[in-house]
């Protein structure tokens, strides 16, 4: 008989959304008249903006017409929206980036799951707790985890608590590690990290030959001064970063799918007879054969965020669920919560009261004000006393929920 890959076998069930829609439909069935208000939405909720419709619309029509028709693109992406990249996010922010540094995919989630392909299974995995759950089951499934352990966690791979106790900013890694994930404005948390935060991160990948992968999905919610908005902002940075980025929460292309990963040509591994070899080059290879490249209409509806009006329009989008955010941190704090995140990511973190567990939050949540959140415990062991809240919905049901939460908690 065939064998399967033995490494699927070591992962945990998706249990924390499942678990999470569960509870919502028991008690929607046992209190059919409750009007539930769900803060707990991992996506966008604001329609594509004008610029986009438009120019997806446009190139719809493109492949109506023989003179105009594409077929297959390259698989990194259309010049047309490599160089837009390079101006727009990097140029603009001094940070020089070629267009042939940047390959343009189908979003995020396969590019930080796709990119352990090119890496050696016996690197070392540091990841921050609670963390984005992708990255953990994607080095399981390619074998680098280890075994799994009682409460979730992995034996090979380097947890590295973020937490009030911390101030969320995780402290660097006792052992050495190779691989080291990063995702700043943070998800879950909806922390950041300063300039001077994010450089030890990046003069320790270069003191110890380990390799930052870093997650900036959320680049566009970043409010403060001081927070970096590329890794590459960093100096030395290309040298031992790679960088994520996704027009799913900048741009509302969640289902339009679009995003892309810049792989430095300064950038260097080593092979296992120790030569040195460029990441860039042995990315390209791998989705030369992997990935057709993400489509044509996507793109174009992409490259519409970087014209005047469409940068404008994405940004009022941004802004929307940001003073949402905002809303969210004072009426917490009114409620008498210990809140965090929320000032440059669409997420607020926030401690349960009188140290109840997660699940135990949640549920008195729902019974008592009718809101779903997400409990932290979900994310990692680190999450354990901690409550995600998104922004992502309207005002007036963000408002409504905290109307609520004001009057049970205050
Ligand atoms: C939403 C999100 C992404 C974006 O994923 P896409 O596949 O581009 O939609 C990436 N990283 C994190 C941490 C996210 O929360």
């Amino acid at each position: 008989m065939f064998k399967i890959n033995d490494n699927f076998c070591q992962l945990a069930e998706s249990y924390l959304f499942s678990e999470v829609a569960r509870r919502i439909a028991a008690f929607k069935e046992a209190n059919p008249e409750a009007e539930i208000i769900r803060l707990g939405i991992g996506d966008v909720t604001i329609p594509l903006c004008p610029a986009a419709i438009e120019a997806m619309h446009a190139a719809v029509d493109d492949e109506a017409n023989a003179a105009t028709f594409r077929g297959y693109g390259p698989e990194q992406g259309y010049p047309f929206l490599r160089e837009a990249i390079a101006e727009h996010d990097y140029r603009a922010r001094g940070v020089e980036i070629a267009p042939d540094e940047i390959f343009v995919s189908d979003g995020a989630k396969s590019d930080t799951g796709n990119i352990g392909d090119i890496l050696a299974a016996s690197n070392r995995v540091a990841v921050t707790d609670p963390v984005y759950p992708v990255y953990v089951d994607t080095n399981v499934m390619a074998g680098r985890a280890g075994a799994p352990l009682a409460g979730g966690s992995f034996s090979k791979v380097v947890y590295l608590p973020v937490t009030a106790e911390n101030g969320f900013v995780p402290a660097l890694p006792e052992e050495k590690v190779d691989m080291i994930y990063l995702c700043y404005p943070n998800n879950p948390t909806g922390t950041a990290l300063t300039r001077e935060q994010l450089k030890a991160w990046v003069d320790y990948a270069a003191a110890n030959g380990a390799l930052i992968l870093y997650d900036s999905a959320y680049e566009a919610f970043i409010r403060q001064e001081g927070v970096p908005h590329s890794i590459y902002e960093i100096e030395g940075a290309k040298k031992v970063a790679i960088e994520f980025r996704s027009f799913s929460k900048t741009a509302g292309f969640t289902g339009v799918r679009c995003g892309y990963t810049v792989v430095p040509k300064e950038l260097k591994g080593v092979d296992s007879e120790g030569r040195e070899v460029g990441l860039n080059h042995l990315w390209n290879r791998r989705q030369c054969t992997k990935f057709n490249g993400a489509s044509y209409i996507s793109q174009r509806g992409a490259a519409a965020i970087y014209t005047p009006e469409g940068r404008r329009q994405a940004r009022e989008a941004v802004d929307y669920y940001m003073a949402n955010a905002a809303l969210m941190l004072s009426e917490l704090r009114k409620a008498g919560f210990e809140v965090f995140g929320g000032e440059n990511a669409p997420y607020v973190w926030l401690k349960t009261p009188d140290g109840m567990d997660s699940w135990a939050f949640f549920d008195l949540l729902l019974r008592e004000c009718q809101v779903a959140g997400t409990p932290g415990s979900g994310f990692g062991p680190a999450g354990e006393g901690y409550f995600r809240l998104t922004a992502f919905n309207t005002l007036e049901n963000t408002r409504e929920a905290l109307r609520r939460i004001v009057s049970r908690f205050a």
